[in-house]
């Protein structure tokens, strides 16, 4: 026979994690930023785009030269799944990144994949950082702790 207590029984509810919250909005089928910007839905500065890819100007620099890569395509939302999926388009990235640094004038420039949710990762269609200048470990991690990604 069934414990009719069970249905009465008060259970205890738990609000989900902040990380749970972030997941979602990952698993989104929604356009990323990226993506809008590509579309021209919202503003973005391109300063130059191949048939694979194009190079944005990020919008809240860490460095003297700052640029984002970025996969015309959304397939890949880290640099893992391209490298597995797609390694000639992630070639390209890396040629791309080291033409829009030379003509910027840097010679020597980093390029960061931030890789998921705890190394800062906020948009999760694959885009390399082009770093130029003052680029130190501490100003890339500075600004996203800055900004509470990690949680
Ligand atoms: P992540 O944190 O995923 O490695 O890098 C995302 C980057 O995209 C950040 O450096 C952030 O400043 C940049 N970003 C986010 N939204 C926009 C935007 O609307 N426009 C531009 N240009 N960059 C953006």
């Amino acid at each position: 026979m069934a414990d009719s207590s069970a249905r009465t029984r008060p259970r205890r509810v738990t609000a989900p994690p902040v990380e749970w919250l972030v997941m979602t909005e990952r698993a989104s089928t929604e356009p990323s930023v990226f993506t809008r910007i590509l579309r021209g839905e919202i503003p973005g500065e391109v300063v130059l785009s191949t048939d694979e890819v194009f190079v944005l100007q990020d919008i809240a620099p860490k460095a003297p030269l700052h640029l984002l890569v970025i996969p015309k395509t959304d397939a890949y939302r880290d640099v893992a799944e391209l490298a597995e999926g797609d390694p000639k388009l992630l070639a390209h990235m890396v040629e791309v990144a080291r033409t829009v640094a030379t003509q910027a004038g840097y010679d020597s420039f980093r390029l960061v994949f931030n890789t998921g949710l705890g190394a800062g990762q906020t948009v999760f269609h694959v885009h390399a950082h082009v770093l130029g200048g003052d680029a130190s470990e501490d100003t890339m991690t500075a600004g996203m702790a800055g900004e509470g990604r990690d949680a």
